[in-house]
């Protein structure tokens, strides 16, 4: 029987509001995928399949203070799908961490493992804490005990974490090790992401830039754009930002504008992009008080007057209230989620290309797979071997999720959800349900 809008879409079509612009994440997702389920003329089951996730672990984890204190804080663990794959997927450490949002971030990571075509399926994980307000030894016993609780969960075969806003390659050096000790051996392809000296990937660090800026190429390919004739802002200048403000200049584009916490910096004549990472660098990792640059604020980047957006720092950022002031011709997502579901319909009709996220900042899990295999073969790859790797796969990536939403007539984000939910169903067709 072909999908039916039934009961459990009445709380998903609701009528515009100020909450669509801070949207339940998961709800956001779920809109993409109904409008893709619908295409597809999904089964009724498999469409409830597919949407839930097939387990969630909430773990409390106490943590000896340096006070002395005991205090306690909620670890989350979503193993969204598992068809194509053991899951994967970064954790998150930060205060305003929700369960619907790593539900939501567990979904993407299974649709773009299915877009890119690596054997993954999709997972997420959350600590609900502050980490600028901990310390090293903190964070450490935190990560540890996360860890330790979710033993039976994590496992280079089962689910392979990754990192993610406020986690880094230290925070995957502890799970590494944490896990090992129990295992009473090494495993370094239990997470992704980690430090090159044990067992990380060349490349990977720059992975999710470096996917951002081949898509805005074959993006400004498909619009007979050429790099040299482009300006770009770029909102978050942390990993994924600053890396693809410095690639697209590397490819001759004019970076006018970038932000981050602080505010944004305006140059029309262009910035130097390596010489701000270098100042955030040394000022710890902002550019507040960057001189060369006036400051403007966030919003303005958003409308800039300019070829390409790349919005790289969080959620919800353009608005049905911003997107009809965008004046991008290209906006190509380094976040997760950053344009709300009713912002997407004033883009499409006002002709902009939007690169969906689950495509856009597929890189950094690409790249993870590199280095799971490389792991599990001990054998390791020169930078050049992944870089065009990564390319070949992010621009097929492309090319398929273009012709999928000219075949359908709609957005490149819902050609992409069609590409990746037909991918995950038929994969589930093979499998059949276990009874
Ligand atoms: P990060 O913590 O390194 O950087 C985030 C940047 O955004 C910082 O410069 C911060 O100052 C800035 N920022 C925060 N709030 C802002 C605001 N309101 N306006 C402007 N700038 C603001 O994080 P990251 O790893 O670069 O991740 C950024 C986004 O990309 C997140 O949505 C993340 O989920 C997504 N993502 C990251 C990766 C990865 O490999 N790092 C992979 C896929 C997706």
């Amino acid at each position: 029987m072909p999908f039916k809008r039934t009961v459990y879409d009445r709380a998903i079509y609701q009528e515009p509001g100020p909450s669509l612009d801070r949207d339940n994440p998961f709800q956001s997702m779920r809109e993409r995928f109904d409008v893709a389920a619908e295409i597809l003329e999904l089964d009724p089951g498999f469409y409830e399949y597919l949407l839930t996730p097939a387990r969630i672990h909430i773990t409390a984890v106490p943590v000896v203070m340096d006070d002395g204190r005991i205090k306690l804080f909620e670890g989350i663990r979503v193993i969204h799908n598992e068809i194509l794959g053991p899951s994967k997927g970064g954790i998150r450490y930060a205060p305003d961490v929700t369960l619907d949002e790593v539900k939501a971030l567990a979904a993407w990571m299974t649709w773009k493992c299915a877009i890119v075509g690596v054997p993954f399926g999709g997972a997420k994980g959350g600590v609900i804490c502050n980490p600028r307000e901990m310390s090293p030894g903190e964070l450490e016993r935190l990560t540890r005990r996360y860890t330790a609780n979710l033993l039976d969960v994590f496992g280079p075969d089962r689910d392979i974490p990754a990192p993610d806003m406020n986690t880094n390659e230290q925070i995957m050096a502890w799970i590494l090790d944490t896990y090992s000790m129990h295992a009473k051996r090494t495993e370094n392809a239990v997470v992704t992401g980690k430090p090159i000296m044990l067992g990380g990937s060349e490349g990977r660090k720059e992975a999710t830039g470096r996917g951002v800026m081949t898509v805005t190429l074959s993006a400004m390919d498909r619009l007979g754009l050429r790099a040299a004739q482009c300006s770009v802002a770029v909102q978050g200048f942390g990993n994924v930002g600053s890396i693809a403000a410095l690639l697209l200049a590397e490819q001759g584009c004019k970076i006018v504008a970038v932000s981050d916490v602080t505010g944004g910096y305006y140059n029309e004549n262009g910035l130097d992009v390596q010489a701000m990472i270098d100042y955030a660098e040394a000022n710890n990792r902002t550019l507040d008080g960057y001189q060369n640059a006036q400051k403007i604020s966030n919003e303005e980047l958003l409308t800039l007057d300019v070829d390409i957006l790349v919005p790289a720092a969080k959620e919800d950022q353009i608005t049905r209230h911003v997107a009809p002031d965008v004046k991008a011709k290209i906006i190509a997502e380094g976040a997760n989620g950053p344009t709300t579901p009713a912002a997407d319909a004033i883009l499409k009709d006002n002709g902009v290309l939007v690169v969906p996220d689950i495509l856009a900042n597929a890189g950094g899990v690409t790249v993870s797979y590199f280095e799971w295999v490389q792991d599990r073969q001990g054998y390791f790859w020169s930078l050049d071997r992944v870089n065009r790797r990564l390319d070949r796969l992010i621009r097929n990536a492309f090319d398929k999720v273009y012709d999928e939403a000219e075949k359908y007539d709609v957005s490149m984000r819902i050609g992409a959800y069609v590409l990746a939910i037909d991918k995950v169903a038929s994969a589930l067709r093979l499998r059949g349900i276990y009874a």
